[in-house]
């Protein structure tokens, strides 16, 4: 997606050796005509494919979830990263390691809004090695759920995610694809979407 790989290297900030900072369009302030571009190129991808929901995992995920899902008319459901008191429904879990923030936590969706009629597309913000797609994705098998693909905003090519996704059969659509970070330049391979 090209307006996005251009607001990533205008916006965009490497910190370290595999961080990438978005914090001004997509992971803190949020730009509502980018997301609503990458709301559209999903559904464009999956307009036919008879999804009934959209799942991601807080926070960052939500943005761009709920706009694939507006796009689409489907529901969007996120994942919670702690329970709370008004979570009395019975509970699909997944122990996730956060790669940003360094903890194990265990994300939960209520059974209720999961079933084997459904058909679903997960969406992130990042993809780095895949904890939190593949947390997801065992949550869906576990309710029976059709995983249709993976679907990302940013894509960190060097890390392991994409792979290890894709060896469990379900494919992976990123709308941009960093190869790799050069003295503080990212640069990019050839994305999906
Ligand atoms: P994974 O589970 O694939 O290792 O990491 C994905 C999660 O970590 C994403 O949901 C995202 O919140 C966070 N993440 C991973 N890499 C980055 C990064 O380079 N920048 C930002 N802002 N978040 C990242």
């Amino acid at each position: 997606m090209e307006s996005l790989v251009a607001r990533i290297k205008q916006d965009g900030t490497v910190l370290g050796e595999d961080i990438l900072k978005v914090d001004s369009f997509l992971t803190h302030q949020v730009d509502p005509k980018l997301m609503r571009e990458i709301g559209r190129v999903f559904a464009e991808k999956f307009k036919t494919a008879g999804l009934t929901k959209i799942v991601t995992i807080e926070a960052s995920g939500n943005v761009p979830a709920a706009y694939v899902a507006e796009e689409l008319g489907i529901p969007m459901i996120f994942a919670k990263k702690a329970k709370n008191v008004t979570m009395t429904d019975d509970l699909l879990t997944a122990d996730v390691y956060s790669f940003t923030k360094k903890v194990t936590s265990t994300i939960q969706i209520s059974q209720k809004f999961l079933s084997e009629q459904d058909k679903v597309l997960v969406i992130d913000d990042f993809l780095a090695n895949g904890q939190a797609a593949l947390g997801l994705i065992s949550i869906l098998k576990t309710a029976g759920c059709e995983v249709a693909g993976v679907g990302i905003v940013i894509e960190k090519s060097f890390q392991t995610g994409r792979a290890l996704v894709e060896e469990t059969g379900i494919p992976v659509f990123s709308l941009a694809r960093v190869a790799g970070f050069d003295q503080g330049q990212v640069v990019f391979r050839e994305a999906d979407l």
